[in-house]
């Protein structure tokens, strides 16, 4: 491809695949890094001041953070391709990067991100976990490396956790629900039993309306 020519859809997305690849191999490393406890008090704890973190808490970062951890990493594909990389590509792979990292850090999983469209794509629960526990949870775009490095297990565990007990709280609800609808049925009979020993006779419910 020249680079003096617009590129192509295909081009531009296969592009753009490629250095999201590329960004979410070395961000993995450069934030796992970062979380290295002799570094992390001095550089990254700045960016997990916000444990729920909102959309523009993204960019609050340590400027040896920011250079390291999301210049470079978002740079690594542009400057693999050197001059087979179109400008407009680099602008449109910064948008999508930049969208990424906004909806990572927004606090809502929005079912109708097209961020959700990419196999094995984080979210902003995925990262939300990374602010809150301060543990695993590191890549971006995917979640291939944490899964590789078992990097995501106490996560999915929480998840696991979290389920279990939304379906117990969820079972004791019914449970009450029926136990209340029994309980008020049996109310009603010992008061039907009570009001025909006490008459002699069953109640004659067209009689009491
Ligand atoms: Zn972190
Ligand atoms: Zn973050």
């Amino acid at each position: 491809m020249e680079t003096d020519e617009i590129p192509s859809p295909g081009t531009l997305a296969l592009t753009i695949l490629f250095c999201m690849f590329c960004e979410d191999f070395t961000f993995h490393f450069s934030h796992r890094f970062l979380h290295w406890k002799p570094i992390y008090p001095y550089i990254h704890k700045l960016h997990h001041t916000y444990t729920s973190p909102i959309g523009i808490a993204a960019e609050y970062a340590h400027p040896v953070e920011f250079v390291l951890g999301n210049m470079m990493t978002s740079a690594m594909g542009p400057l693999l391709l050197g001059d087979k990389i179109h400008t407009l590509t680099v602008f449109a792979w910064m948008a999508v990067r930049v969208g990424e990292t906004l909806d990572g850090h927004c606090g809502y999983d929005f079912s109708w991100s097209p961020y959700r469209l990419i196999p094995f794509s984080g979210s902003a629960e995925y990262h939300d976990f990374h602010h809150s526990a301060n543990v695993g949870n590191y890549s971006s775009f995917f979640s291939i490396w944490d899964t590789v490095f078992g990097t995501n297990k106490d996560y999915f565990a929480h998840i696991e956790d979290r389920n279990k007990l939304e379906e117990a709280a969820k079972d004791a609800r019914e449970r009450r629900a029926k136990g209340s609808s029994s309980s008020l049925t049996a109310s009603i009979s010992n008061a039907e039993t009570s009001s025909e020993e006490s008459s002699g006779h069953p109640i004659d419910t067209k009689k009491t309306k």
